[in-house]
């Protein structure tokens, strides 16, 4: 049993697309790279209860208790107010999640569920408590058939990644950018550590996905494509290679004006790709 908690942004019951059949899915609060393009900014920090936005909800949903921020979630409309008026990408409505009560949560649904998911802001900044739950799992007769998978941008370092690997079936990571200098102005930091997390979980069998997010005149995939396609083809063939087009809705800064990636761009990107050998390529299902 363990008591550890997570930082909690939100909770998705049963999900088809965090992995292979139906997960549960943990999106935890607080990343440690500040992308350009990033749809959900708000899940980048951690709310230090500053209590600027108490006075902005229109609806009696906060309040300020003994210096800390106090989210009702009965009385909150989810009109994103707080979102708004918070300068620091923090939301006052998280809620702290220990690993007892996912526990119970996934023995309720256990019928329904092949895996779960712990995705984010950035799922690893809260290392421990995923450590604690995979094994969690892995020990309980009634959980331990279930796959557990992590969705990452991959700045872990090797001893973070040998820590959770014993009980961790998969991983899906996001190459945002093939080289330093594009990485850099996307989100904030280089890719040396990218590269380093995707070779030590091939290296180990569990890199089951690499997601590439192709964003018109800001990715710098296609400059790349002879070395970032041999890249791709010393993967596994099981790792599923993931397209994903740039959308800009809930982009909230400089990247809320960069063009939406159009479904001929991302074929076209796909078939350079193919022609230089990548295979296990997936392509987004609809285009918004
Ligand atoms: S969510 Fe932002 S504005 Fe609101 S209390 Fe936390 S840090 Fe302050
Ligand atoms: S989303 Fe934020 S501002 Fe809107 S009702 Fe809920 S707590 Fe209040």
């Amino acid at each position: 049993m363990s008591n550890r908690c997570a930082t909690l942004n939100k909770l998705i019951p049963f999900s088809c697309v965090d992995g292979p059949g139906n997960r549960q899915v943990l999106f935890l609060q607080g990343c440690n790279l500040r992308c350009l393009n990033c749809h959900n900014p708000y899940t980048m920090a951690l709310c230090d209860d500053c209590g600027d936005c108490v006075p902005t909800c229109p609806h009696g949903g906060l309040s300020l208790i003994a210096g800390k921020v106090v989210w009702d979630n009965i009385a909150c409309q989810q009109c994103d107010t707080c979102l708004q008026t918070c300068t620091k990408n923090a939301s006052p409505m998280t809620k702290q999640l220990s690993v007892d009560s996912m526990i119970q949560s996934l023995t309720k649904n256990v019928a329904f569920l092949n895996g779960v998911t712990i995705s984010g802001g950035e799922a690893t900044t809260q290392l421990p408590f995923i450590i604690d739950l995979f094994n969690e799992i892995k020990q309980s007769p009634t959980l331990s058939h279930l796959t557990c998978f992590i969705d990452s941008n991959g700045h872990l370092s090797s001893s973070g990644w040998h820590k959770v690997l014993p009980n961790t079936d998969g991983v899906m990571i996001d190459l945002k950018a093939w080289g330093n200098e594009c990485a850099l102005k996307l989100t904030g930091r280089d890719n040396q550590k990218v590269f380093d997390s995707i070779n030590l979980l091939a290296q180990a069998g569990k890199l089951y996905e690499l997601r590439l997010l192709f964003i018109p005149n800001q990715t710098d995939y296609l400059e790349n494509i002879d070395v970032l396609a041999a890249f791709l083809r010393q993967l596994s063939s099981s790792t599923r290679i993931k397209i994903n087009a740039f959308q800009n809705h809930g982009v909230t800064n400089e990247a809320a004006s960069w063009p939406a990636a159009k479904q001929v761009e991302i074929e076209s990107f796909a078939q350079l790709l193919r022609d230089r050998g990548v295979t296990n390529l997936h392509l987004p299902n609809v285009y918004l």
